[in-house]
């Protein structure tokens, strides 16, 4: 029987992290149970950064980007001391079991702290789209809208100036956020992990389109693939275009969250409580076909990822 439970975020933030914490708070409250918020992830923890949670702890957060909470690395929670200080943490504040706000690190800390006892329940707070066992993570969606917004901006001054705009998005080493918004933003050219990088291809794509007259070319990359200010010079010195690199960085990670996100972030909330409640611990939920589910965190990290051929397959037929 659960009478209490903490909800923390972890690793890199991500819009609709808040919207996941007043699910989770307004679902365990309506339930009976008493929440705590931790501060600045597995750190705060283990630092005893825990505060009591009512309603208005979570009122008017839904429209807001980032993570009331705070979020923070902790590399020590690799270790087993580390686990077992935070578990006597948690029992000295009388916490029966945690949901997770994270990526697949911070989902490793959860069943890490589940095989200790305390059951935990992961949810996807991340917006690189990388985590196996769901097909949407919370936060995707908003920074998807931001790159499309940035993307389409550049496309009206490329045009103008006989430019080729080379953009590095996020997505850590999963190609959803390049992919997506070089089908929405109509890229020429899209290069990730799994489309791998050829230069010399890339450099004839472009003396292709230069030749048939295009006015302007668009790339986006993700990141970790190459160095674009490099790439964006050699197309200014072997295409016809003039090679200008714009690196998105941190701005994808902020904003109001969109509908989507809040809506994916306050169904993944109420399960996780409904998990909590019927004595789940160390799964992470999901959306699978639009179905919330929920499958063991061991299961979801070992699960490869949705292929995206069909997407990469229309791409091509649509530049
Ligand atoms: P994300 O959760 O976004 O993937 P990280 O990989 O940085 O981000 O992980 C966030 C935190 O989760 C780490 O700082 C650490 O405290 C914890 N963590 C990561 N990997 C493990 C692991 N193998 N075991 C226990 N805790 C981990």
């Amino acid at each position: 029987m659960i009478r209490k439970i903490g909800v923390l975020t972890s690793g890199g933030d991500s819009p609709g992290m808040n919207a996941a914490i007043r699910a989770v708070t307004k679902c365990a409250l309506g339930n009976g149970i008493e929440v705590m918020g931790i501060k600045d992830g597995y750190r705060g923890l283990i630092e005893n950064k825990i505060v009591p949670f009512d309603k208005s702890s979570v009122s008017d957060i839904l429209s807001r980007g980032g993570t009331i909470l705070g979020s923070a690395r902790l590399p020590e929670f690799k270790e087993d001391a580390t686990v077992v200080k935070a578990c006597e943490i948690l029992r000295a504040n009388e916490i029966d079991a945690l949901v997770v706000i994270g990526g697949d690190g911070s989902y490793r800390g959860a069943k890490a702290l589940t095989d200790k006892g305390i059951n935990c329940i992961g949810l996807p707070g991340t917006i690189d789209n990388d985590i196996s066992g769901t097909d949407l993570t919370i936060g995707f969606d908003t920074a998807l809208n931001t790159v499309v917004e940035c993307v389409d901006k550049l496309r009206d001054t490329s045009s103008s100036h006989h430019r080729c705009s080379l953009v590095e998005v996020m997505g850590n080493h999963c190609g959803d956020l390049a992919l997506y918004s070089g089908i929405s933003c109509g890229a020429e050219i899209v290069i990730t992990s799994e489309t791998g990088y050829d230069e010399e291809e890339i450099l004839d794509q472009l003396r292709y389109l230069d030749n048939l007259g295009k006015n302007h070319a668009i790339i986006v990359i993700s990141e970790k693939i190459c160095d674009v200010e490099g790439l964006a010079k050699k197309v200014s010195a072997s295409t016809g275009f003039s090679g200008r690199a714009t690196v998105l960085g941190h701005i994808q990670r902020g904003g109001s969250p969109t509908p989507n996100d809040r809506v994916l972030a306050s169904r993944m909330g109420e399960k996780a409580v409904d998990l909590l409640v019927s004595g789940i611990g160390g799964h992470c939920v999901g959306t699978l076909n639009n179905e919330i589910v929920s499958l063991p965190i061991n299961e979801a990290l070992a699960m490869p990822k949705t292929s995206r051929k069909g997407l990469y397959r229309l791409f091509e037929r649509l530049v």
